[in-house]
């Protein structure tokens, strides 16, 4: 959590990425950003107590996270680790040994894409957000099934247009200049008419204790950043008379699409390079759906055109469980 917060509070622009996976017979976590990065001079005093970067040291805190954290790693056997090069990020990392679970892992069930309101109807979606970028992407998400978007930039504007639009749902962020998401659904829960209206709080992360507030607040449920399309439709479907038409797994493909197993997925995915793969993986870590079509479609790597295809199909409709299985398919046949 301290490597995570640090990544957020000194990183204005970019991405941070988490991950974990196999480093011989240790797991190894490491957490990315590309943030301000730490000076070389800095890096080998920035573990100890109340040291601070010469580049940050007026963001506030204290100087302790990293000792505390690396005393932790030290007492698991291991060591923290730093990469970092100013103006362009840092990575900490380290790697520990973990037991064998004996337990199996959890399954998540599978489920096909929407790809479309049922029943040849547009409901109205009312999108609440200061930030023009994720009303951007929830419109996109929501347009392409066949809703009609409204967007609004604080909640006293959201109140008065759920007045005017009645939309059938609403997609609120909490923190927004004017008028604040809490005070929007206070609003909107006390009027007779607006009550029945589901209102959705979009959050930066699903703490449980903001869970627990945004319910008692009045919300009827909640996305969290980054959006991902099963739980956006799930919501709404869990909350409203609004249903879907899923896409049946067609093993002949729909005609856009090339179609592949698993063990064309592994062969062309061999071909990839690990700084493909390594793009990949970080951009799906984060939702950057931008990032993954682009680098498929500029990837011109011979013999892996399908593969290519199909990432960015998926990476165009914000398939994130397909791009994610894809990702571990090649990952498995890598090994
Ligand atoms: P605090 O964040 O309270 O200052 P930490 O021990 O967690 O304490 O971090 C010490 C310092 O290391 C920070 O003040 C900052 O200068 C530098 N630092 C830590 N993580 C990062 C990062 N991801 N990017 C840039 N600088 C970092």
């Amino acid at each position: 959590i301290n490597l995570i917060g640090n990544a957020v509070k000194f990183t204005a622009e970019g991405g941070i990425a988490v991950a974990a996976g196999r480093d011989g017979d240790r797991i190894r976590f490491s957490v990315n950003d590309t943030g301000k990065g730490i000076p070389e001079e800095d890096q080998e005093h920035i573990l100890k107590p109340f040291i601070q970067s010469s580049m940050s040291d007026h963001e506030g805190g204290t100087g302790l996270g990293l000792a505390i954290s690396s005393r932790f790693i030290e007492m698991m056997g291991s060591s923290l680790e730093l990469e970092s090069s100013p103006g362009r990020g840092s990575t900490f990392s380290f790697a520990i040994p973990l037991k064998v679970s004996e337990q199996p892992p959890e399954t998540r069930p599978r489920q096909g894409t929407v790809l479309a309101v049922k029943g040849g109807v547009s409901p109205r979606v009312l999108v609440v957000d200061d930030k023009l970028d994720n009303r951007l992407i929830l419109k996109e998400m929501l347009e392409r099934v066949g809703f009609t978007v409204h967007e609004a930039e604080n909640g006293q504007r959201a109140v008065s247009l759920a007045f005017e639009l009645r939309p059938d749902c609403i997609f609120m962020d909490i923190k927004m200049p004017v008028m604040d998401g809490y005070q929007a659904v206070e609003k909107i829960k006390a009027d007779d008419a607006l009550r029945s209206i589901p209102v959705f709080a979009l959050i930066a992360s699903a703490f449980k204790h903001d869970e627990q507030k945004i319910l008692e607040s009045g919300f009827d449920g909640f996305l969290a950043k980054p959006f991902q399309q099963g739980r956006l439709f799930a919501l709404i479907e869990e909350n409203s008379e609004i249903r879907f038409e899923y896409e049946k797994p067609a093993p002949e493909g729909n005609g856009k699409s090339p179609v592949l197993n698993e063990a064309d997925i592994i062969r062309q995915g061999g071909l990839l390079s690990g700084e493909d793969l390594r793009i990949y993986g970080e951009a799906l870590l984060i939702n950057d759906f931008t990032r993954i079509s682009q680098w498929a479609r500029e990837n011109k790597t011979e013999g892996a055109g399908g593969l290519l295809q199909v990432i960015e199909n998926n990476a165009s409709a914000f398939n994130e469980d397909e791009l994610r299985r894809i990702l571990e398919i090649i990952q498995g046949g890598n090994e």
